[in-house]
């Protein structure tokens, strides 16, 4: 990978390109999916920087940690400065997201069994809240990918305050959904006795039963109603299996790092000129909700299209028609938040 990496650099180089380099900041990188997600960051041959911030004061050590891995990314670590308040103020957040081209936000805290994603709101909400000023003021032009839950409601809380600040683009703001792809793709794969790939697309939300798989559309697959039933159930609740086999210890992490991991991998190449489609949780005038999560075009300004997700199966359609209300009532939560 590395000898990959300074052949294309030394060729770059010979030729006289200016190659310009790609930061990814990761905040809560001391967490349980922050640091494997900063590890994969780490190791990939498309980013050169990756900035990690946690309010944990073990985040200097991780910080070291990963930054011996012989790779060519370059890791800084930062925590917040002392008496930082408000976040604007705040240099270690300032350095970190400067300059940043992506920044992927997994800060605040997990589920334990029992809970739902909305109970996190009273803590999550202010972390996103805090978090995202700070990065509409710094960095107002990098993509941020929200990982923090409950996220139906975090990406409105998001956009109203960078709207407050004047630098709200819808384009780049996204929910990270793909921990619902990557489930849904492995759990029809089993089902089917073949390898996972990427073919399922899931739209609505990231939670419950505002996710929803299109099944009816993986090309090749006819699945009998009960398989059909079994499987969106096990896609929308998939989380719940982690949370409960952690027993108290959190919710997803390695999965997540993995499906945060994919995700920023798609807009930096998006960025770099390459289209990718991917599933995201964006704003878009698709369907009532102001956000919906869909397959997205990514390319240099973010996504650069919403594409319409094709017709829905009639027990698909069941689901939509189910799922928009709590949808629309969980962004109205964050809105409201964001403005009071
Ligand atoms: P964790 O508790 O292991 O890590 C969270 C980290 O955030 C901690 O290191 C903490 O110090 C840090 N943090 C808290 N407040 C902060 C602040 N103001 N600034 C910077 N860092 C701060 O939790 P985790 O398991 O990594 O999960 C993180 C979040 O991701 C949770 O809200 C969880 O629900 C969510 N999650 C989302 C998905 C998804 O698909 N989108 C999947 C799994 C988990």
């Amino acid at each position: 990978m590395l000898a990959l990496r300074s052949a294309s650099r030394s060729t770059a180089s010979r030729v006289g390109l200016r190659l310009k380099s790609t930061k990814v900041a990761v905040l809560g990188a001391s967490g349980g999916i922050g640091q494997p997600l900063a590890l994969l960051c780490k190791l990939s041959e498309n980013i050169d920087e990756v900035a990690c911030y946690d309010v944990a004061p073990v985040l200097p050590g991780v910080a070291a940690d990963l930054s011996h891995c012989p790779t060519g990314a370059k890791i800084t670590g930062h925590l917040p400065s002392s008496g930082a308040w408000p976040p604007t103020h705040d240099k270690g957040l300032e350095a970190a997201v400067s300059g940043a081209d992506v920044i992927v936000i997994p800060a605040g805290v997990p589920r334990k069994p029992g809970m739902t994603r909305d109970d996190l709101f009273n803590t999550n909400a202010g972390i996103v809240k805090t978090l995202v000023e700070g990065c509409g003021k710094f960095a107002p032009d990098a993509v941020l990918a929200i990982i923090s839950n409950p996220v139906n409601s975090t990406v409105p809380i998001a956009a109203e305050v960078l709207k407050k600040l004047g630098v709200y683009n819808k384009n780049k703001l996204c929910g990270v959904t793909t921990l619902d792809v990557c489930r849904a793709n492995t759990f029809l794969a089993a089902n089917q006795g073949k390898h996972p790939k990427e073919i399922v697309t899931v739209i609505g939300g990231h939670a419950g039963i505002t996710i929803l798989p299109l099944l009816s559309q993986v090309p090749g697959t006819t699945l009998s109603a009960a398989d059909r039933d079994a499987l969106t159930h096990r896609i929308q609740f998939g989380g719940d299996e982690v949370v409960k086999a952690k027993a108290g210890g959190g919710s997803a992490t390695l999965s997540m790092a993995y499906a945060g991991y994919l995700f920023t991998e798609g807009v930096i190449k998006g960025l770099k000129g390459e289209s990718v489609t991917q599933c995201a949780y964006v704003e878009s005038s698709l369907t009532e909700a102001r956000f919906f999560a869909s397959p997205c075009k990514f390319g240099k300004g973010g996504v650069e299209e919403v594409l319409p997700f094709g017709e829905l199966s009639a027990y698909e359609k069941g689901w939509f028609d189910k799922m928009l209300p709590e949808l629309k009532a969980q962004i109205k939560k964050g809105e409201d938040f964001a403005n009071q």
